[in-house]
């Protein structure tokens, strides 16, 4: 055997296994990018399940002409410089991966437009070493990017992909769960040519209560208690549903750090914790909750995904995240709980 440097194309395949799971990661991906521009609107179009076409166009900061191809680049990012930078991540992405893994399993183009140019730019990457082509397009400020045919090249993920409807339920939920994160963005979810979802800017606390009745149910809200505690430089904020609104499945437990969404062990405990005698064996509870920790006591270098967390005083978080909920919890009147409400 002997030894030799992957090309491009292969080694991006290799890094998108571990990102680019199915079209709602590529998603996930993507709208995470046009937050992290800073957009305001951000439309997501897909079709058939989001195999055959993905498109989100956002009005965010846009990306130079010159920085097209390295935007298509693995390990280029403009959100990182060092480790300094690393140890106190504000932004979603920084491992700079996402358009480079997508666009060596599917057929994307990226269209862009900065405020400060004229003219819109397209590119795309082809062949095994990614020779990134560049030609002028018709684009408002801001950026679409467009993801065709996802696994065409590589029939081993494509096997794993399920129906249509599967797919698009899992988008689906990506998309209500960034939703929930960020009330000051608006988001557009159109599938097949159909307007499914829209969620329009929210700027009230009533508003924000009204986009999240909208993604978790009227009923959620109606069951729900608010929270809003801070403590040192941490602080929790949302909204948790009352033991009486227990659920089967735990489909609507939601918690973001930092505005990330997370699927968090120490956070998940701290929260079932405090519901712990209140909730009926085998049942979940229902939670909205936003944590804002201080970027330097967290570390988001986890896992690809970005789907967990290492706190640097977990403890110390874990017992601020139960004591703000029990309290919460505890404060519903006694009248009102699992065993006299409906
Ligand atoms: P990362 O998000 O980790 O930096 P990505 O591969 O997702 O890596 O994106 C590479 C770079 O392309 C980003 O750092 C950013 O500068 C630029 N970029 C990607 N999407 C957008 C967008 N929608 N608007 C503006 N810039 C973008
Ligand atoms: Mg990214």
């Amino acid at each position: 055997m002997t030894i030799a440097i992957l090309p491009a194309r292969l080694a991006n395949q290799i890094a998108a296994g571990e990102v680019v799971e199915r079209p709602a990661s590529v998603i996930k991906e993507l709208i995470e990018n046009s937050l992290d521009a800073g957009a305001t609107a951000i439309q997501i179009t897909v079709d058939k399940g989001g195999v055959k076409k993905i498109k989100i166009t956002d009005n965010g900061s846009g990306i130079a002409k010159d920085e097209l191809a390295l935007a298509l680049s693995r390990h280029a990012t403009s959100k990182i410089k060092d480790l300094s930078d690393l140890e106190a991540i504000d932004s979603l992405g920084f491992r700079g991966e996402a358009l480079a893994s997508i666009s060596s399993v599917a057929r994307l183009t990226l269209t862009s437009k900065p405020q400060h140019q004229d003219t819109a730019w397209q590119a795309t990457a082809a062949g095994r070493d990614m020779a990134v082509n560049i030609q002028p397009a018709a684009h408002p400020d801001g950026t679409t990017i467009e993801v065709l045919d996802l696994f065409f090249n590589t029939p081993a993920r494509r096997k794993f992909l399920r129906t249509e409807k599967t797919e698009f339920n899992h988008i689906d939920e990506i998309v209500r769960r960034i939703a929930l994160a960020r009330f000051d963005v608006s988001f557009t979810l159109t599938h097949n040519g159909k307007v499914v979802r829209q969620y329009r800017i929210a700027n009230t606390q009533a508003q924000n209560a009204k986009r999240v009745a909208m993604v978790c149910g009227q009923k959620f809200i109606e069951h729900a208690i608010e929270v809003n505690c801070e403590h040192d430089n941490m602080k929790l904020s949302g909204w948790v549903a009352k033991p009486s609104f227990a659920r089967n499945q735990n489909d609507l437990c939601y918690s973001y750090v930092n505005g990330r969404m997370m699927r968090d062990k120490l956070i998940n405990h701290a929260i079932r914790q405090a519901y712990s005698t209140l909730l009926p064996a085998d049942t979940y509870p229902a939670f909205v909750l936003f944590l804002q920790v201080d970027c330097r006591e967290v570390d988001v270098n986890v896992h690809p995904a970005k789907h967990e967390v290492r706190f640097h005083q977990s403890r110390y978080v874990h017992d601020f995240i139960y004591s703000v909920c029990h309290k919460a919890l505890l404060s519903i009147n006694n009248t009102d709980n699992l065993f006299n409400e409906e």
